[in-house]
Formats: C-alpha cells, sequence, structure tokens
C-alpha cells in the first residue's frame, strides 16, 4: 500500500489501516522535509471527534494546540466606529464540545509519528510524479528521490497529496467549481492584540463583561459584504489570519505586497483597526490561493481511493476540511479492508463510496455554500442562517460518532436518505437569505442591523433542547419573508447577477 501525502489526511489514513490490520506493508511518500504551518487550523465537533476518539489525539492537542471556543463573528457598516459598536455572534459562555485551535506543522508531524511507530515507512523528501492504474492488481507508482526515480509496485494506492490532487488532475477527474469562485489570502502574525486582556476590558467595560467565556481562542471572523476573514490563535502567540472572498463580488487590490494589501484590506473593519492595528504579518508566510473549490469525478476504483483535499475542496468556512478527511478517510480505510479481508464482490461497494461522496460534495455545497457571499456581511441574516447551519450540524451531524461511534463516519455529509429533507431545508433559507442579500445590495440597503447589537448564545449540546433555537430561527425566517422577502420572491436573474458588480475594496477611504 502506498500513500501519496503524508500530511493529516495520509498519516491519519496510515493509522486507521494499520490499526486495524497490523501487518500491512504501507509506505508513505512525501514531498517535504518538514510540514510548515498551514491553513486548516480550527477543528469543528466532527473532526474533534476523529482527531480525538479515533486518531488518540486529545492529550497531544491538550498539551501542544489550543482548545477553541466555538465561532464568533463580527459585523460593521458606516456609523460602527470602534469594537464594541459591531454587531457580534457568538457564545456567551465556554463551549460545550471539544474543539481546538492547531498548528498544523505540529500536528502534521504528531500524526505521521503515529502513524511510523504503528509501521508505516516514510519516504521523505520524495514524490509521485506519476502512478499507472491497473484495476485489480499492483499499481505503478512513478517516485522521486534523492535524483533518482524508483518504480513501485503496490495493490492500493490512496491519493493524500491535498489540493496538488495527483489522481484527479492525471487521469482527467479533476473539475473546478466556477459556481464559487473565491479567493484566500492569508497569513501568520505577530502583536495580536488579547481579546480578553486588560487593555480591552479597561477600554470597553461594558463590552468586556457582555462574554462570560473566553473570545480570543474562539475563530473570530470579520465579515463584510462578498466576504470574511478568520482570526485564530496558535499556541505560543502567533495569530493566522486570513481573508476570503468572492470574486464577483470583491475586486481585490493588486498593488503592494500581499501582506500590506491583506492589512489594508482588513482595516476597513473596526473590530481588526482594534485587534491587528499593530500586528505585522511574518515575512514569508503570506499566501493566497485562487478559485478555492474544485472536485474529483470519481474518489475511488479497485485499487485506489482519494482522500482529504485530493479528492475535493469546497470552502473554508464553518473550517469542514478536517471533517473531510474524517469521512473521506473513514471510508478509504473501510472500502480497503474490505478488499483486503477478502470480500468477494468490491465493485458495488466502491460504486457507494463513488455515489456517497459525489452526492455529498454536492449537496454540501449547494446546501450551505451557493451565493452565501451575497448575505455573509449581514447580521441578521447570518444571525439566523447561523441558528440553523449550526443546529442542524450539531443535531444531525456532529452528534452522529459522539453517539454512535465511529462508523457514522462512514457517511459522510447528506449522503444518507434521511438527511435529504435537511438537505433541502437547509438550501432553501440559504437560498432565500442569499436572493434578500442581492435585493438588498440593488436597493443600497447593506448592513443596516450591523451596528450595536449582540446575539450571545448559551452553547449548542447534542440535547434535545437544541433544537429550541432551530425552530426559534425557522420562525424568524418566516417574519423575514413576510416583512422584506416577498420582496424579492419573484426576482429576475438579470437583476440578481448586476447584484454582485465587484466592488471596489474600501480601505484607507474607509477608516
Ligand atoms: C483558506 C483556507 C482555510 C482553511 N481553514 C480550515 C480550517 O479552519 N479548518 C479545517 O478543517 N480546514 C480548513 N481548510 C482546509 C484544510 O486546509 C484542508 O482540508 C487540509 O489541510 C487538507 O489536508 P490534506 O492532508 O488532505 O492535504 P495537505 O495538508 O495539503 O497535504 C498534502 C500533502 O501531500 C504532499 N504531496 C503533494 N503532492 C505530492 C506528491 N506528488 N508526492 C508526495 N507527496 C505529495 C504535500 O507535500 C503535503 O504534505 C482551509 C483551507 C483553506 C484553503
Amino acid at each position: 500500500m502506498v500513500i501519496v501525502g503524508g500530511a493529516l489526511a495520509g498519516a491519519a489514513n496510515a493509522i486507521l489501516l494499520l490499526r486495524e490490520r497490523p501487518g500491512l506493508k504501507v509506505l508513505i511518500v512525501e514531498k517535504s522535509a518538514a510540514f510548515g504551518r498551514r491553513v486548516g487550523e480550527a477543528t469543528v465537533e466532527v473532526s474533534s471527534y476523529f482527531l480525538c476518539r479515533v486518531l488518540g489525539l486529545t492529550q497531544h492537542l491538550n498539551e501542544s494546540h489550543l482548545v477553541k471556543q466555538g465561532m464568533r463573528f463580527w459585523f460593521f457598516n458606516s456609523r460602527t466606529e470602534s469594537l464594541p459598536d459591531c454587531a457580534e455572534i457568538g457564545g456567551r459562555y465556554l463551549s460545550r464540545v471539544p474543539a481546538f485551535q492547531v498548528d498544523r506543522a505540529v500536528l502534521d508531524e504528531e500524526v505521521l509519528r503515529r502513524a511510523q511507530v504503528l509501521g508505516a515507512r516514510v519516504l521523505r523528501p520524495a514524490s509521485v510524479s506519476k502512478v499507472t492504474l491497473v484495476p485489480g492488481g499492483e499499481q505503478v507508482l512513478e517516485v522521486r528521490s534523492e535524483e533518482q526515480t524508483t518504480r513501485i509496485f503496490a495493490r492500493w494506492v490512496v491519493d493524500a497529496s491535498g489540493v496538488a490532487a495527483l489522481l484527479a488532475r492525471q487521469e482527467g477527474w479533476w473539475r473546478p467549481n466556477p459556481a464559487h469562485p473565491t479567493t484566500a489570502v492569508w497569513a501568520r502574525w505577530t502583536g495580536v492584540k488579547d481579546w480578553d486582556g486588560y487593555e480591552l476590558a479597561q477600554k470597553f467595560p461594558e463590552w468586556a463583561m457582555a462574554c462570560h467565556g473566553i473570545r480570543a481562542t474562539a475563530t473570530n471572523h470579520l465579515v463584510g459584504t462578498g466576504w470574511w476573514a478568520w482570526i485564530i490563535p496558535l499556541k505560543g502567540g502567533d495569530v493566522s489570519i486570513g481573508v476570503v472572498f468572492d470574486q464577483r463580488i470583491v475586486t481585490w487590490p493588486e498593488a503592494g505586497p500581499l501582506g500590506q494589501r491583506l492589512k489594508d484590506f482588513l482595516m476597513q473593519h473596526p473590530a481588526a483597526r482594534e485587534i491587528m492595528g499593530e500586528a505585522q504579518w511574518r515575512e514569508g508566510d503570506v499566501h493566497w490561493r485562487k478559485n478555492l473549490p474544485y472536485y474529483s469525478t470519481t474518489f475511488a476504483g479497485d485499487g485506489f481511493v482519494l482522500v482529504g483535499d485530493a479528492a475535493a475542496f469546497i470552502d473554508p468556512f464553518y473550517s469542514p476540511g478536517m471533517d473531510w478527511i474524517s469521512f473521506t478517510c473513514s471510508a478509504a480505510t473501510d472500502l480497503i479492508l474490505k478488499q483486503q479481508y477478502g470480500a468477494e464482490q468490491l465493485a458495488p461497494h466502491i460504486a457507494r463510496h463513488n455515489r456517497d461522496f459525489s452526492r455529498s460534495y454536492e449537496r454540501w455545497f449547494e446546501g450551505l455554500y451557493r451565493d452565501k457571499y451575497d448575505y455573509l456581511g449581514e447580521f441578521d441574516l447570518m444571525r439566523l442562517a447561523f441558528l440553523l447551519d449550526l443546529g442542524f450540524y450539531y443535531l444531525g451531524v456532529a452528534s452522529q460518532p459522539f453517539k454512535r461511534g465511529r462508523k457514522a463516519l462512514l457517511e459522510p455529509l447528506f449522503s444518507t436518505t434521511p438527511s435529504i429533507p435537511f438537505y433541502h431545508l437547509i438550501r432553501t433559507y440559504n437560498r432565500r437569505f442569499a436572493q434578500i442579500g442581492r435585493r438588498r445590495r440593488l436597493a443600497n440597503q447593506l448592513g443596516r442591523h450591523n451596528g450595536h447589537r449582540r446575539h450571545l448564545i448559551g452553547g449548542f449540546t447534542f440535547a434535545r433542547s437544541s433544537a429550541w433555537p432551530i425552530v426559534k430561527a425557522l420562525g424568524g425566517w418566516a417574519l423575514l419573508e413576510l416583512t422584506e422577502g416577498w420582496k424579492s420572491w419573484f426576482a429576475s436573474q438579470p437583476q440578481e447577477t448586476s447584484a454582485r458588480k465587484p466592488a471596489v475594496v474600501a480601505t484607507e477611504s474607509a477608516r
């Protein structure tokens, strides 16, 4: 068995396989000599379950990373001048289900080390340049290391090559997702202010007292029209800050060093001016990636399987990347073990794997992300979406592995029949909020509710009582339709398109 890529998805897959079949010969080929920091720094509930309870990393996460305190959102408009003026959504107390802010350079090394301890052989730095797929036979890999190329034969190839998506690109399965043209720009920063420190508590006492938990270790999201930014603290003091924007709505400034452009862009937001006004990006650690989403039309065959980003990527909003790793690695392991234990017919399992992950990607995108950037910056719309998206995630998705164990990870999001009505409901309200957002934009009415409001929740759990916020938010949606939504019930397509004409990015002038 050869695993291409030894970062989180690849190394996790090796652990899962070797735990189940200790004698298995596993070779991990990893391009880099050492992992650098990378995005993918916030876990959410499913990925936390996977990292803690499946991979067994709880102690490592507690010791070498930070415990995450949920998600928090900050909104602004032309009348919000300071941090406390910004409308806020988040928890009033600490989170109830574990999650972590992770330094991926540290985490991925640890997972790879554990795979080695279980018996995986690691070839590093080395790179797989070509794979010849032989259905049901021995796959042939060309591996380049130390100036020489060798051929390696293996019954299975697990492609965990990340965004390089080795197999999908080589085989012509790789597809962009032009319905969601997004770009990300990010860096690690020093000198970011402590959200919960003495200075801000003195400066804004009422604001500080409104939250009884810890704001700093949440994933703080700054949001604007067509964009959002994350602020994720890392163990040791550096902070990961980056922005993701919809290319149809935001025009990114072209001139100047990328770190400066990122900073200037974020300075339009009062929360950024307060928290990172004095911050400095780390030279050499500033990155960008255009046209983020893509997918493979094939996820597995008899002899290969794609996991993590090598299989697909949608959007980093709500941090689903490591959830996707949890689902793809669990299902890949299951598929390979079926063959290893001598399943007579592999074809139906492969067909099911491909069907489930194609459906999951499509519904995950259509349900949660399509056109979301049309309303991301609207406090009242995002308040409803947050309660609904998160409520359904807690009750229908995140609770499943915690209640039913790891077999729940064999059912990727929205792939099962009972999830279909929920998919349609989620897709419907997200579409409606996007339409309302576009209408507001055309009518020059964006951001009216973005100041001087705070929606601080007690925190979701897996108890039935967590359905209440969903019920209330559905009521809020109905009211919204009656008071405002009806104006966009019959909106025409051209109107909708013109609502997304690129807005000139406000930088200095917005201060
Ligand atoms: C802007 C942004 C923010 C994100 N934020 C989050 C977040 O907060 N939470 C979250 O869960 N997810 C997040 N994600 C997603 C997350 O980064 C990915 O899902 C995750 O890192 C994928 O891990 P991976 O192991 O599949 O791939 P990678 O981490 O990309 O690893 C792939 C590995 O394969 C190696 N490799 C590549 N080609 C070859 C080859 N030919 N031969 C040998 N080795 C090779 C590489 O060196 C690399 O080590 C974010 C993504 C983006 C773009």
